[in-house]
């Protein structure tokens, strides 16, 4: 059984009601993705990445279609009955986490996050200890700062966290929307490291949106590029470890040619 499938997804934005100003975010998708598949998805600006992933976890309803996460039908489920399936990461690095709490504290919530209970504060020995231990598997020192206030953490630190407590609770599905976009190469590259030792040690089925094409290419074992709410591209295998930046990049100008109707 898929961990992901759509149907046909429609969904439809129009903030002024008049016609000329609607647009088909997602363009009657079908998307199957096998659980532990790592999905890597590009697209230009406005193609309906993020719209995939709201659709997803009940951000936004679908007009019309329908969505299942282990075989489960969420179509009309509500956002915060979704939540405990997924994790999700977005590109800014103070959305994930609490920036005037302490690493700990943040973590407890996180590992609290589905469960009843929720207000029982305190720590045990052996939560410490296992935060201590996953923070430290993260290898950038912050082991020895579980009670300093995340705010004092720069981007990447706060990214890897969240990563860490986004999936400290194994979700069906994580979804990460540029996660990396907002971090300096070198601390992108680190965090989409821990990004993958994250979700192979997990074996986590993921859906990554990025902009940067050589990254596309490198992680993961599916690519889909998306164009005007549809996927135009779905590759995998030994096909998508043979892909180049150049070919991508081909495939969108041929796209904006067909649209532009050259
Ligand atoms: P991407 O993430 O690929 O850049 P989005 O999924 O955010 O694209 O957007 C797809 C289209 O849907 C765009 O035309 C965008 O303007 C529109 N859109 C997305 N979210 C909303 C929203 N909440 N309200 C109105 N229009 C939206
Ligand atoms: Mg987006």
């Amino acid at each position: 059984m898929p961990m992901l499938k759509l149907e046909n997804g429609l969904k439809i934005f129009n903030l002024t009601g008049h016609e000329e100003d609607q647009r088909i975010a997602m363009d009657h998708l079908n998307l199957t993705i096998e659980e532990g598949e790592w999905v890597t998805i590009i697209g230009g600006n406005g193609s309906g990445k993020s719209t995939l992933m709201n659709v997803i976890s009940g951000v936004h309803q679908l007009d019309a279609g329908s969505l299942f996460i282990d075989g489960e039908d969420v179509t009309k489920l509500p956002e915060h009955k979704r939540a405990k399936y997924l994790g999700r990461v977005f590109q800014d690095p103070n959305m994930g986490t609490a920036g005037m709490i302490s690493i700990e504290e943040n973590m407890s919530i996180a590992s609290r996050r589905m469960r009843k209970n929720t207000l029982k504060w305190g720590f045990h020995k052996e939560e410490r200890k296992k935060y201590y231990d996953m923070i430290a598997s993260l290898n950038l020192g912050l082991e020895d700062r579980l009670l300093q206030k995340v705010g004092l953490l720069s981007g990447g630190q706060r990214q890897a966290i969240t990563l860490l407590m986004a999936t400290l609770q194994t979700p069906k599905i994580l979804l990460l929307d540029e996660h990396t976009a907002a971090l300096d190469p070198k601390t992108a590259r680190i965090v989409l490291e821990i990004t993958e030792k994250i979700v192979t040690e997990n074996k986590l089925t993921t859906l990554m949106i990025t902009h940067n094409m050589r990254d596309a290419i490198k992680y993961g074992d599916r690519l889909i590029m998306m164009y005007g709410g549809k996927i135009i591209y779905d590759v995998k295998g030994e096909e998508k470890k043979n892909l180049t930046v150049d070919f991508l990049l081909n495939k969108f100008e041929e796209m904006d040619k067909i649209s532009s109707g050259e």
